[in-house]
């Protein structure tokens, strides 16, 4: 497998839809004081470092992933949160997002020309999605902090994607 973090060790965990029947936590949850959004957390988040990667394939479960456009709730370091709505690759299978980060990055420097210029530093995390009406509605008339938490769901997680030197295969830790 490509894939290698916390969602690996513990492929059975519960569905949102599921978990949100069920008492606030239990062993196998993380704590909900750590979340931003209002939202059941959705989708496992994994950013591609890879600039010729595609992952047309699913890393983890080799289904074919679908080009989906989504509202990704990011922090940047030195602005705060903005959302911004990039093709991503989603296996429907793991509900795993695939976020190209040599694609990624450009567009939020785009966005902050600050960043960009001498001395400035990328420094940011893509914390969740967005309720796509919800982001349609914030187009047109500007959306606060605490509208944009009420329609956001977390990552359940994050994963770190890698191609071992022999092409696709087993993660290994690195020297
Ligand atoms: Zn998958």
């Amino acid at each position: 497998m490509g894939v290698k973090g916390p969602v690996a060790a513990h492929p059975a965990r519960p569905r949102a839809s599921e978990r949100s029947r069920r008492p606030a936590r239990s062993a196998h949850e993380k704590p909900v004081s750590g979340r931003m959004g209002a939202q059941p957390p959705r989708y496992v988040i994994a950013l591609n470092p890879y600039p010729h990667e595609r992952y047309t394939k699913c890393p983890r479960c080799a289904v074919l992933t679908r080009a989906r456009k989504l509202p990704l709730v990011i922090h940047v370091e030195g602005v705060g949160l903005f959302v911004l709505r990039k093709s991503c690759r989603l296996c429907p299978t793991c509900e795993m997002v695939i976020v190209h980060q040599a694609e990624l990055e450009p567009l939020i420097v785009a966005s902050f020309p600050s960043i960009g210029a001498p001395g400035g530093r990328l420094d940011y995390l893509i914390l969740g999605t967005i309720d796509l009406q919800h982001w349609r509605r914030g187009l047109a008339g500007g959306s606060s902090i605490e509208q944009l938490t009420a329609h956001m769901s977390d990552f359940k997680t994050g994963v770190t994607l890698e191609v071992s030197p022999g092409g696709w295969g087993p993660t290994r830790p690195r020297q």
